[in-house]
């Protein structure tokens, strides 16, 4: 052992040591990865990436009339937000142009509105223009049909294109120095790099940092999980 790594004189908590590793590691890996992103002050880190595809959120009412009376989901899979989660059920959409997409994940649990979030390349398919929106912001979104095995919902209106969004807490955003309903820019390294305006900052008590896009930006940007990014200054 080289004698040149003296214990500091002033024993620190085992916590901000480990906060200290864990920002060596990451500078670490991005360099090797050969991101010029770095983190640029201690709690600064990167903010991991997590791509949404096509799916939908279902009432109880959608719910019954697409899977049956009081049907229950059943949990595929635990997404990255605490109690959220990919149910094994799929419906299948329909939109103006009278082409489908099958294989529609619902995701968990219920919620108080129906609402489909799609692409823009799923939008042209269907043959719809969704507006980009935030969760649950669905007065003059556009028409979509839903279907399921025990029958079909037609509502007047539910599918957008959500708009880009990072999931933080009260103390994440501290951190960020950002705050909830912020719009910030977030930048994408790489030969395919580019800048994603209009990102919405989302705070919530029980969220995990992530930010959530969807697969056409995921696609344009190259995305590659896992990968972190960082709020541009
Ligand atoms: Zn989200």
């Amino acid at each position: 052992m080289s004698g040149s790594r003296v214990a500091p004189v002033v024993a620190r908590a085992p916590k901000e040591r480990r906060v200290d590793e864990v920002e060596r590691l990451t500078r670490e890996v991005l360099k090797r990865l050969g991101s010029d992103v770095e983190p640029r002050a201690r709690g600064r880190l990167g903010i991991p990436v997590s791509v949404s595809g096509r799916h939908a959120h279902v009432s109880r009412s959608v719910l019954d009339r697409l899977y049956g009376e009081g049907f229950r989901l059943t949990k595929l899979r635990d997404l990255g937000q605490p109690g959220e989660f990919a149910s094994e059920q799929v419906i299948t959409i329909v939109g103006r142009s009278m082409r489908a997409i099958e294989g529609v994940r619902l995701l968990g649990p219920v919620r108080e509105y129906t609402q489909v979030e799609l692409s823009r390349t799923d939008a042209i398919r269907l043959g719809l223009d969704p507006p980009t929106r935030r969760s649950g912001d669905l007065a003059g979104s556009e028409p979509i049909t839903l279907v399921g095995p025990a029958g079909a919902a037609g509502l007047r209106e539910g599918a957008i294109r959500a708009t880009r969004h990072i999931h933080m807490t009260e103390r994440d955003a501290a951190e960020q120095r950002v705050a909830n309903g912020d719009l910030v820019c977030v930048r994408f390294p790489g030969p395919r790099g580019l800048v994603f305006e209009n990102v919405l900052i989302r705070v919530a008590k029980n969220a995990a940092l992530e930010f959530h896009l969807d697969t056409d930006d995921a696609n344009a940007a190259e995305v590659r999980a896992p990968m972190t990014v960082e709020i541009l200054r």
